[in-house]
């Protein structure tokens, strides 16, 4: 019997023993020439995969509530409006941020199950004078995926800084940063991005770098500061080294190698994985009876996807009847709903084989919870579409 678990829950994922290996290799200097030149290529790596050659990527030791600190302490100044889209946990977390930072939030909160239209984000930004809006890509309390190019041509229209809290969907979803005039892409390195959790990352517009640059008040946080920053990524960017805070460098070296691989893959290539894959587990949980979070699947993430436990069966029973076949899957998040469904990530090196295992693994427990339904249902249309597409 092998000795480990198959990873499936929405972040940290699984990852590839290549970058694994990096992590447990002798920690070299953070001047030495072979850490100098990984920093340096990840960099520049970065713009590739967000796909916006124009940005200014930032590589900070720290979660993906860092890089959501980051982005609104340097955006933000006492009293600016900001809109906040939420979707979710982490659209509310951002409230609390930006206001952490004295902003006048205001939070268009979507419906369970739902986004908010564009129609509605245009009319309140019509109406209002914000300097920026901030949204989740996916919400991986909820599964909701938001459309990023509408988004991107209202903060265009409104003059107003578009934030894309990317922590469950770059690398996974499809974003065109610069082509989408979205200011700020950020994430962390447990999810698509495929390191162990550690990395918070961020890339910023030339506009969004203008912004704080003529800021008139002080940035409120001294480690997130750009301006700590900028030079750090500069120097290692021209293969010099520099000092702020000592880089987490293994994991910087990590970051090198699984940057490579996804580029490697393509990006178009990626997403295209993603949406199939995604699209074989909804179907197969829609196939046996099941409800997805999304109320449509037009707005179901391709990272991860939240399911109603069906009536009468709890978290509990289930989630420990999927252990037995040593897979792992998340329970729920959003807190009023949270004994209500649970969340199976698919994102960053998840093949065909983890997501037909980990369809079996929800049937096998199901049926031991006494739902009724065809066991190999879900499986079967999860190969057909996995036959059809691949
Ligand atoms: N935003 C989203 C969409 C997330 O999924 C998460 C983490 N699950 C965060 C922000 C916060 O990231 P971290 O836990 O790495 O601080």
């Amino acid at each position: 019997m092998k000795n480990r678990k198959l990873l499936m829950i929405p972040g940290p994922i699984e990852f590839e023993p290549s970058v694994l290996r990096i992590l447990g290799a002798p920690t070299t200097s953070h001047v030495a020439a072979n850490f100098i030149k990984s920093f340096g290529h990840c960099i520049k790596m970065m713009r590739d995969v967000w796909i916006s050659p124009k940005g200014q990527p930032f590589i900070v030791a720290g979660s993906g509530t860092l890089a959501m600190d980051m982005a609104a302490c340097n955006l933000v100044e006492p009293g600016d409006k900001v809109l906040v889209i939420s979707t979710g946990y982490f659209g509310d977390r951002y409230a609390t941020i930006l206001e952490r930072y004295g902003a006048e939030v205001t939070v268009l909160e979507a419906p369970f199950g739902k986004t908010i239209c564009t129609e509605t984000i245009d009319k309140t930004l019509e109406d209002g004078d914000f300097k920026i809006l901030t949204f989740t890509h996916v919400d991986t309390s909820t599964g909701i995926l938001v459309a990023p190019k509408a988004i991107g041509a209202l903060g265009k229209k409104h003059r107003v800084l578009t934030i894309l809290d990317g922590v469950c969907s770059v690398a996974g979803e499809e974003i065109l940063q610069d082509a989408w005039n979205i200011d700020v892409v950020l994430t962390a390195s447990q999810k698509a991005i495929g390191v162990p959790p550690g990395l918070a990352l961020l890339m910023v517009s030339e506009k969004a770098m203008q912004v704080f640059k003529t800021r008139k008040t002080p940035v409120l946080n001294y480690y997130g500061d750009f301006a700590n920053w900028l030079p750090i990524m500069k120097a290692y960017e021209n293969e010099t080294p520099s000092y702020f805070g000592t880089p987490p460098v293994n994991l910087i070296m990590a970051l090198e190698e699984s940057l490579k691989l996804i580029v490697a893959e393509g990006m178009e290539q990626r997403f295209a994985r993603h949406q199939q894959i995604a699209s074989a587990f909804r179907e197969a949980m829609q196939c046996i009876g099941l409800t997805i979070f999304p109320n449509s699947n037009d707005i179901a993430a391709n990272t991860l996807t939240a399911v109603y436990y069906p009536k009468n069966i709890s978290a509990g029973d289930f989630l420990g009847a999927v252990k037995e076949s040593d897979i792992i899957l998340a329970g729920g998040l959003l807190a009023s709903h949270k004994t209500e469904y649970f969340r199976v990530g698919h994102m960053g090196i998840v093949n065909q084989s983890d997501i037909i295992a980990t369809i079996a693994g929800i049937e096998k427990a199901l049926k031991k919870c006494g739902h009724s339904f065809n066991l190999g249902d879900g499986l079967s249309k999860a190969l057909a579409i996995l036959s059809e597409q691949g």
